[in-house]
């Protein structure tokens, strides 16, 4: 083990236990395919062997790992990381339907508003999303992080798992939110099922066709090949911002005229008697008089 991984590990001791019980509909959603497998395996397969819906959404097809390639080895390796996704859900035994958005890898930043439209569909049904942390210094990852957050419904629990936050900050940062952070301990049967599903990524665990390094070696890897997990509880989006009432109430003390509005007066009248008329049981809801 490095010595970064060692400080990194020292952390995790201790976090609360995230609960995967009581989904019935989950989102993974990844910049590139292989985030959701390195951030969120364990996660995932325990998330499906409970029953629940499992979707995962790739925002590119990773065709610029190695920027050097010309345009036709860049849609060779595009094709080749949909094939690895596709056998690494297999291996890992995830039963998942697969949504490309076929965005271009390295410039998902200039493509958010697309994202935002297509996570509002892929997420309408979601109670739980997995999506990149969107303080991630990956570019890619932190705005799919963000248009996810943009995107989801307010019913659908977030959480963020970091990929290149474990190998490019440090882990006394304060940007990273510790105490947002939930952890998974993965059964032996789980990491096996991680680590066969890791190594299905071969394109990014060998050199490039350019001779360029992997893009996973074995010090970046060692951060996904432990017995937990780790994501962050994202806030609920708020519906309407504070600020919008902060301007209402500002130039008007009673905003919704509940006092001088003669409907707002009757149908506040109209509630509070439906409610006392509930409290004493009303001809349509009195319990039945048992017959004699
Ligand atoms: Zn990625």
């Amino acid at each position: 083990m490095t010595s970064v991984e060692r400080r990194w590990t020292s952390r995790l001791t201790g976090l609360p236990a995230f609960d995967t019980s009581g989904y019935r509909h989950v989102v993974a959603v990844a910049a590139h395919p292989d985030d959701e497998t390195l951030g969120a395996s364990g996660i995932l397969q325990a998330l499906h062997d409970n029953g629940c819906r499992v979707d995962v959404v790739v925002a590119s097809d990773g065709e610029a790992a190695f920027p050097k390639l010309g345009q036709r080895e860049r849609t060779e390796l595009g094709h080749r990381r949909r094939l690895e996704l596709a056998e690494s859900l297999r291996v890992q035994g995830i039963d998942a339907e697969v949504h490309w958005l076929g965005l271009p890898d390295s410039g998902l930043t200039e493509h958010a508003d697309e994202m935002v439209a297509a996570l509002r569909e892929l997420l309408a049904d979601a109670d739980c999303c997995l999506l990149p942390w969107p303080n991630d210094p990956h570019p890619d990852h932190s705005i799919v992080g963000k248009s996810v957050l943009a995107a989801a419904p307010v019913t659908t629990h977030c959480w963020s798992y970091p990929i290149w936050m474990w190998h490019w900050t440090a882990e006394e940062s304060e940007e990273i939110p510790w105490r947002h952070a939930y952890g998974y301990e993965l059964s032996p049967a789980q990491r096996h099922r991680k680590s066969s599903g890791v190594q299905a990524f071969v394109s990014q665990l060998e050199r490039g066709p350019d001779g360029s390094d992997p893009i996973l070696p074995p010090d970046v890897l060692e951060h996904f090949d432990r017995d937990c997990e780790v994501l962050f509880r994202q806030p609920r989006r708020q519906s309407t911002p504070i600020g919008r009432f902060q301007e209402l109430y500002a130039g008007n003390a009673d905003p919704w005229h509940t006092k001088d509005s003669w409907y707002e007066r009757r149908k506040r009248a109209t509630l509070l008697a439906a409610l006392r008329a509930n409290a004493t049981g009303t001809p349509w809801n009195r319990p039945a008089t048992p017959a004699r």
